[in-house]
């Protein structure tokens, strides 16, 4: 990208607007353009607004004539480093995307909005020459100054707010300075402090956590599937690669999914780093702390760095390897805007970067499996849970037939009173929130609909609310029904709220938890409500998926999985793959202390072979079995699969655009054995906040083909003028 004319004065510019190509700038007026390079953000006027752009290169001409000047610079120095752009533009070509939103979606939202990055510069005291030339017993006679001498002297440069939290005064820095020994000078920002469990010595590494650990060199790209169950240790793994690289002086990436970024594993990990300089990138910060966090990392100044999916667009100069944890997770695909897969795009970042990247689940994708199975990762295995802790029975209950209390059967029921009893903790596992999911009229039928989607309305009765879960459409609840007035209405279903009022009832003795989105609006929240659990009490946990992952409750020896059959026949092909992963995870939360655990699964198909071969034998074999499914069907992993989107008020011009969309691309390449077309169809939801919404499936045996077909359908319909029709190119799509 570099440019060799002899003057460029032209600039280049990645402007976050919805078109696959940069803009071209004059440098703002009367600016040295010395002070310009790639990296930096610049506001440019574009079509009567002022936008943030970053400037990408600088050209000595421009195939326009009449170029506008960028109205003013950002940043004195570039928060975009090299690599990083390079990756971004990669990504953008990948997924089709436009460079400028991807520009957009790596910076957080105060740099996003052009606040300059020199807001949050740090001042940092460093050793002069003098300083460094020092006897170390020189100041023996000032015992605080040579205290701050010391610590400059083995950990480096300190910056003011590290030597305020360790109570270095201002007195002491001064006489300091006034002998010459101490400078300070402008630096980066450090990131917002974590507070940290109390630290303990880490465990004794067991066998197999150390075959693993030897198979991941430090100093050179490999892609690696950690596949270890629930509490065997794969933590622990990630700890210690963390703390090989932060040996070695770089930068430690950490992936996690929204649902697993909790204080207590931030706790966990600053305390196993106490003197480490940590960032974690989540959505509970403030804008500013994000914009500080982030800048840490970008500055190469935090050596590690946490955060959930958009964390892999951080520019991290001193980069030493990527971690993902959980990589099945849904989250770690964006499903708007730029439609990337972070777990995806860590291979490209480890191979740019060339260092390991470890994706870590006890249920991996079919994706990664797929990858491992095939050789083109190496796979790596945790068999036995770490510690003391066994895996868990596993009993199928089977409900049909049966007298159930709002969706449970008696010998479910007297499962949790015994283990109250014994003074254990039991989990009720339930994939709906609210109190029911459906209302209806026994009279005449009615069923309260959603307006804008079809779906139907959530009841919440203790907010007296019947709540969409697609668009978040709200109504109060009705007492008769709004077709024929009959007052003889129906909660159909089961949810989070309805199993609460029973087993509050059922249990009053214990306490009852209900953990979901309704009863935890941040993560605080979700780590308050969790607290009495940790204290080891008994006590009864009932929640959706939000229980599943990243807590560890050991005293939990009863879960519950109430309905394991939602996904089995679903028309979505990968609900069998996450059903799987979920039912396991959940599974995975009994006994993860000393005491053994049980799980109970209820089923009214308890024959279905998926679901004994996935209780029988695990996730392994199970996920083992899809990906042959996968391959006699031709879905993916086995072959790579792009859709193209639209969606639009009116059903028949999003039809319509998608059926050119279509011809458009057989015209480049027609329907082979190697390449196949659905559509347009319907998408799973049809109608979503009031828009209809299809797609068109492509699926070829190389993802080389699709990017040839999806580059020539994007620079077709970007000419698209219907401004009422939204359109996307979904690469690797998730969600049908
Ligand atoms: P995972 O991430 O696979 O769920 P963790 O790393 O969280 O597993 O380990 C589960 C529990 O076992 C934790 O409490 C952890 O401290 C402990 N643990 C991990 N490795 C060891 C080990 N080698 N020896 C003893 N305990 C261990
Ligand atoms: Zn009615
Ligand atoms: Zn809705």
């Amino acid at each position: 990208m570099a440019s060799d004319g002899a003057n460029p004065a032209i600039l280049r510019l990645a402007v976050p607007v919805p078109l696959r190509r940069l803009f071209d700038y004059l440098p703002p007026e009367g600016i040295d353009l010395s002070t310009l390079s790639p990296g930096q953000r610049l506001w440019v006027p574009f079509g009567g607004r002022k936008l943030v752009a970053v400037l990408v290169d600088m050209v000595p001409e421009s195939p326009l004539a009449q170029l506008k000047p960028a109205l003013e610079l950002i940043d004195s120095a570039p928060v975009f480093d090299g690599c990083c752009r390079d990756f971004l533009h990669w990504a953008a070509d990948y997924y089709q995307a436009p460079v400028g939103e991807l520009y957009a979606a790596a910076l957080p939202a105060a740099l996003r909005k052009g606040k300059p990055a020199d807001h949050w510069a740090e001042q940092w005291l460093q050793l002069t020459t003098e300083g460094k030339g020092l006897p170390e017993t020189a100041l023996s006679r000032a015992p605080k100054q040579q205290a701050l001498l010391q610590l400059l002297l083995e950990r480096g440069r300190q910056s003011r707010t590290q030597l305020k939290a360790l109570d270095h005064s201002t007195a002491t820095i001064r006489a300091l300075q006034d002998r010459g020994l101490v400078e300070w000078i402008a630096g980066p920002t450090v990131p917002p402090a974590i507070p940290a469990a109390e630290a303990t010595a880490p465990p004794e590494l067991n066998e197999e956590q150390r075959q693993v650990l030897d198979a991941i060199p430090v100093d050179r790209f490999s892609a690696s599937l950690l596949e270890g169950t629930t509490g065997s240790g794969k933590t622990e793994v990630y700890l210690r690669l963390m703390e090989q690289v932060l040996t070695g002086g770089k930068q430690a990436l950490l992936l996690v999914p929204e649902i697993g970024l909790t204080p207590q594993t931030l706790r966990r990990i600053a305390a196993r780093f106490p003197d480490r300089s940590i960032a974690a990138l989540h959505s509970g910060l403030a804008e500013g702390e994000r914009a500080q966090a982030w800048l840490s990392a970008a500055a190469g100044q935090a050596d590690i760095v946490i955060g959930t999916r958009s964390a892999i667009l951080t520019p991290l100069p001193r980069l030493g390897a990527v971690i993902v944890d959980e990589e099945h997770d849904g989250s770690f695909k964006q499903q708007d805007g730029v439609r990337y897969s972070a777990r995806d795009l860590a291979m490209v970042l480890g191979r740019n970067a060339g260092v390991p990247v470890l994706l870590g689940s006890a249920t991996p994708s079919l994706e990664s499996l797929h990858n491992a199975l095939s050789g083109r990762y190496q796979h790596l295995r945790l068999r036995q849970r770490a510690g003391n802790a066994r895996p868990p029975q596993i009993h199928l209950v089977p409900t049909l037939g049966q007298q159930l209390e709002e969706g449970f059967a008696p010998q479910v029921l007297r499962h949790i009173g015994e283990t109250l009893a014994r003074g254990e903790q039991a989990l009720v596992f339930i994939n709906r929130r609210g109190f029911a999911p459906a209302l209806t009229c026994d009279d005449c039928g009615w069923l309260a609909d959603c307006p804008h989607c079809s779906s139907k309305l959530t009841m919440h009765r203790r907010q007296r609310q019947l709540r969409c879960h697609h668009c978040d459409y709200r109504r109060s609840l009705v007492d008769s029904c709004p077709q024929c007035h009959s007052r003889s209405l129906s909660a159909l279903g089961g949810g989070t709220e309805r199993s609460e009022e029973l087993l509050a009832r059922r249990f009053a003795d214990y306490p009852v938890i209900r953990v979901d989105r309704d009863t935890t609006a941040s993560k605080q929240a979700l780590d308050r409500l969790l607290a009495p659990a940790r204290d080891g009490k008994p006590c009864l946990l009932l929640g959706t998926q939000m229980l599943a992952k990243g807590h560890h409750l050991p005293r939990v020896t009863l879960v519950v999985i109430q309905d394991a059959d939602g996904g089995l026949f679903s028309a979505d092909f990968r609900a069998p793959e996450r059903t799987g992963q979920l039912l396991e995870q959940v599974a995975g939360r009994a006994g993860r202390g000393d005491l053994p655990g049980r799980v109970l699964v209820q089923s009214r198909y308890p024959e279905h072979p998926l679901l004994q071969l996935l209780l029988e034998k695990g996730y392994g074999p199970f996920a083992r079995q899809l990906l042959r499914d996968r391959a006699v069907a031709q879905l993916p992993p086995l072959r790579a699969m792009a859709l193209v989107r639209a969606e639009c008020e009116e059903p028949r011009w999003a039809e319509e655009f998608l059926e050119t969309a279509r011809t458009q691309m057989q015209a480049l390449a027609p329907p082979s054995p190697q390449l196949s077309y659905l559509g347009p169809v319907p998408a799973l939801l049809e109608r979503k906040s009031g828009r209809f919404r299809f797609y068109v499936q492509i699926t070829a045996e190389k993802r080389g083909q699709l990017q040839p077909l999806l580059a020539r359908l994007c620079q077709w319909a970007e000419g698209n003028r219907n401004r009422r029709l939204r359109w996307a190119v979904d690469m690797d799509a998730q969600e049908l």
